[in-house]
């Protein structure tokens, strides 16, 4: 089910920490916008439930399913660009929409396809401090967005568990696993060990098929280590005190950028690069990120 990021938005909006705006990431634009719906449903909704999830039914929920909801502006590319036309008139009608209700959404979806123009042209509004408004942006990568704008917006990576879940081959799943906390355990440790993590233990244990796999999984445990700062529910390690300590030696921003590392790392590993030389240098790059 897809529950990710509402559920962290609804637990950081119970405690008074909703930053104004959000970058949510994923391969898949279908799944982006049922998070981004879900996401604003659950913080209209009026009965939400105890599993922090919107009810679906009431009024408000009803409205942002339908494209009703007079709060949500829900914006998305004309042909093939999000322009700023498009943005100079959400603005406009953001501003009356803000005198008369209590938080205001904007959902971009495809944030990727941009104009820099237009991108520039709602740079002020995205973080103008004194209006209670949400920006969700929707985009495949974060990198495609323009930093300036990325800049202003937390970004969230959104889980691929659906991937694994329908991979069948427990035995190597858990092996990989295992592979993957090892690593996971000398980051969060900053052991200089994770120099040689690719040569002596994913050489020795590692299959080459196995290497798309290590670098899914390699990205859900820095997603699982924010997680557990945020207090939400992980997708694939267990919140057991082990991983809750490595989770928290490191900052939710620090994971978050290993995360989108190794999401690079992933990709080209599925391109059947040279797997052991290309995830040497990755992790060289990790440990200049989490300054070793
Ligand atoms: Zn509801």
């Amino acid at each position: 089910m897809i529950t990710n990021v509402a559920n962290v938005l609804h637990h950081l909006n119970a405690n008074d920490k909703l930053s104004h705006a959000y970058l949510l990431v994923h391969q898949d634009r279908d799944r982006l916008v049922q998070e981004a719906l879900e996401a604003v449903q659950v913080l209209v909704c009026e009965e939400v439930t105890k599993e922090g999830r919107a009810c679906k039914v009431c009024g408000p929920c009803c409205a942002v399913q339908s494209g009703n909801h007079p709060a949500v502006n829900w914006l998305v590319p004309d042909g093939a660009s999000l322009k700023i036309a498009q943005m100079r008139m959400a603005i406009k009608q953001d501003r009356r929409m803000n005198s008369f209700t209590n938080r205001t959404f904007l959902v971009l979806e495809q944030a990727d396809t941009l104009t820099a123009e237009a991108a520039n042209s709602i740079l002020k509004w995205v973080e103008e401090p004194a209006q209670d408004r949400l920006f969700l942006l929707l985009a495949r990568s974060p990198m495609a967005v323009l930093p300036t704008l990325r800049s202003r917006c937390t970004i969230l990576l959104l889980s691929s568990k659906q991937l694994w879940e329908e991979d069948s081959r427990q035995e190597r799943f858990d092996q990989v696993k295992k592979l993957v906390l090892e690593l996971g355990s000398l980051l969060a440790t900053k052991d200089p060990a994770t120099w040689y993590f690719a040569s002596d233990r994913m050489a020795k244990d590692g299959e080459t098929e196995d290497y798309p796999l290590f670098g899914e999984l390699l990205m859900a445990f820095c997603r699982d280590a924010v997680a557990i700062h945020y207090g939400v529910t992980t997708d694939v390690f267990e919140q057991n005190g082990d991983f809750e300590t490595q989770a928290r030696a490191l900052s939710p921003q620090t994971w978050t950028r290993l995360a989108m590392l190794f999401s690079g790392l992933t990709k080209r590993l599925k391109a059947h690069v040279n797997a052991m030389s290309l995830l040497e240098s990755f992790l060289l790059q990790a440990i200049d990120t989490i300054g070793m």
